[in-house]
C-alpha cells in the first residue's frame, strides 16, 4: 500500500513551510529601524535601541521618549512644535528634527546596508 505523504515528504513540507515563514518575516521587518540615533549639531550624542521599556531622555531641550518599540517627542521647549507633531517614528530612514534646538532623531536599520547595496 502506497502512502500519499511519506515521512520524508513530510520533512521536504515542513523545511519549505519554515523557509517561507522565515521569509515573510524577513521581508516585514526589511524597514523595520533598529536603533536610534540622536544628534545635537549632526553629532550623534545617544544611540538607543527602539526595543525595550519606555523610556524617556531629555537632550538640549528635547524630550525624547521610547515606547513599544517607536520613538517619539513628547515635549520640547521650541516655538514651532514641529517635532512634537512629528508623530511616531519606527522605520529605519525616518526621522524626526527640531530645528530650533538644533536636535535630529533618526532610525537606523541593521538591513540599511544591504538596501544600499541593491539600489546603489
Ligand atoms: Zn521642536
Amino acid at each position: 500500500m502506497k502512502k500519499l505523504i511519506t515521512k520524508k515528504d513530510f520533512i521536504l513540507l515542513l523545511v519549505v513551510l519554515v523557509i517561507g515563514v522565515v521569509w515573510i518575516l524577513l521581508g516585514n521587518s526589511a524597514n523595520k529601524g533598529t536603533t536610534a540615533e540622536i544628534k545635537v549639531d549632526g553629532e550623534i550624542v545617544e544611540t538607543i535601541s527602539l526595543d525595550g521599556e519606555f523610556l524617556e531622555k531629555e537632550i538640549n531641550g528635547v524630550t525624547v521618549c521610547r515606547e513599544n518599540g517607536e520613538i517619539y517627542i513628547k515635549e520640547a521647549v521650541c516655538p514651532d512644535k514641529v517635532c512634537v507633531r512629528s508623530g511616531r517614528i519606527s522605520k529605519a530612514g525616518e526621522g524626526i528634527i527640531c530645528a530650533p534646538n538644533r536636535v535630529a532623531v533618526e532610525i537606523d536599520g541593521k538591513n540599511k546596508n544591504q538596501l544600499d547595496a541593491l539600489t546603489g
